[in-house]
């Protein structure tokens, strides 16, 4: 299976697209592997990298615990 991200010539995720971010985390906010994804080895990274960075900068949640209840 073709790599979706190569198909769109993506060379750069943005860690502020949270609402992007989000397709590739599980319902756990764990970060999907790559089967799941169905992305390359080179886009797997860079949407990993992006996830740990939106992390760091508060822009999503490390757990499903640190999400608010409403
Ligand atoms: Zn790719």
């Amino acid at each position: 299976m073709v790599c979706l991200a190569c198909q769109e010539k993506i060379n750069y995720v943005d860690y502020k697209n949270t609402d992007i971010l989000r397709k590739f985390v599980s319902g756990q906010f764990k970060i999907s592997s790559s089967a799941r994804t169905g992305l390359c080895q080179k886009h797997q990274r860079m949407v990993a990298n992006a996830v740990k960075k939106a992390r760091f900068m508060a822009l999503m949640p490390y757990t499903k615990l640190q999400t608010l209840k409403k």
